[in-house]
């Protein structure tokens, strides 16, 4: 059985970067998140598809050792999502959302699902948040992501969820605009104000920091050469990290450390690859030598 459940999108998008247009490729909250935890242990994934969802996803999916008889199929067209990135892949607009089947989203959680150790609440209507949480029973960690449009739109809602949450993991904007504060410790610190016993600001290019137990980690971004597709960095990032933390099979403070360096690891592979090409092909070879890449890039001793 797997301890990892994972809910959210299960998407197509169509995306515009420098290197051209890619229509309807496979993405998605839940896939990229559950791709990337099926690095460092099983997962399950719960989301909704319409009967244009190809059952070959499905087969790649579980070849992963991803457990998804949980994304249920349904009548009409998947969730679809359309994006433009700026040429320096800093910044992406959203032209379209199609929400699809998504709209109606129910998330049914198989019966040998319902009591992981370990639930990743994907970016969604913070009231699907709190149906997954009330779904499922047993002391579990909850990882939680959010957006800007929950945020503005679903605060009451929201804030429920982030009582019920161990850890948030959110992008800097956001948690400017969850926190109404600007400058870092302020910012952490009204963010675990509202429930979070740790709080994950990831910074994009620039790293991620942990807020947790009184106790702050800094993780780099890992300096690359290229940078081909952004989207599902976060989603991949949250997937790596409540991955490793299944493995570890425990979530003190020094495992977080380590996890927030695996799903970093695991982000900077997703964005060089268009969709979730990347984290299909990953080897376990590159993603060890990563790793130890990432131990020489912040490894440091103090010289009294
Ligand atoms: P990220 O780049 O981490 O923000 O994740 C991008 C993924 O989120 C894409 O694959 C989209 O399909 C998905 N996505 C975009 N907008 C939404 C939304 N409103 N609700 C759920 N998933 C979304």
């Amino acid at each position: 059985m797997s301890s990892i459940l994972i809910v959210g999108s299960v998407a197509f998008d169509t995306l515009h970067l420098p290197t051209g247009s890619y229509p309807r490729v496979l993405g998605g909250a839940a896939v990229y998140a559950s791709l990337a935890a099926s690095r460092f242990a099983k997962s399950a994934i719960v989301g909704v598809a319409g009967r244009d969802f190809p059952s070959d996803v499905i087969a790649m999916l579980e070849s992963h050792g991803i457990d998804a008889r949980g994304v249920e199929i349904v009548d009409g067209e998947s969730f679809h999502w359309e994006g433009r990135y700026t040429d320096d892949l800093l910044h992406r607009d959203t032209l379209r959302t199609d929400l699809n089947v998504l709209a109606s989203f129910d998330p049914k959680i198989p019966e040998s699902l319902r009591t992981p150790k370990l639930i990743m609440l994907g970016n969604m209507v913070p009231a699907l948040q709190l149906a997954v949480l009330d779904r499922t029973s047993g002391p579990r960690f909850v990882v939680t992501d959010t957006m800007n449009f929950w945020i503005d739109s679903q605060r009451a809602d929201l804030d429920k969820v982030l009582l019920r949450t161990d850890l948030l993991v959110i992008n800097e904007e956001e948690a400017w605009q969850l926190s109404g504060e600007r400058h870092i410790g302020r910012v952490a610190r009204a963010l675990l104000a509202m429930g979070p016993k740790g709080v994950v600001v990831k910074r994009g290019e620039y790293g991620a920091m942990l807020f947790h137990e009184d106790r702050v980690f800094s993780a780099p971004g890992f300096p690359l050469d290229v940078v081909i597709d952004p989207t599902g960095a976060g989603d991949a990032f949250a997937g790596g990290l409540i991955g490793y933390l299944s493995a570890a099979g425990k979530t003190d403070h020094d495992t977080l450390r380590n996890a927030v360096i695996h799903g970093s690891a695991i982000a900077s592979f997703c964005v060089q690859g268009v969709s979730t090409q990347r984290l299909e092909n990953l080897t376990k070879d590159e993603l060890e030598s990563r790793i130890r890449a990432f131990d020489e890039l912040i490894r440091f001793r103090h010289e009294a």
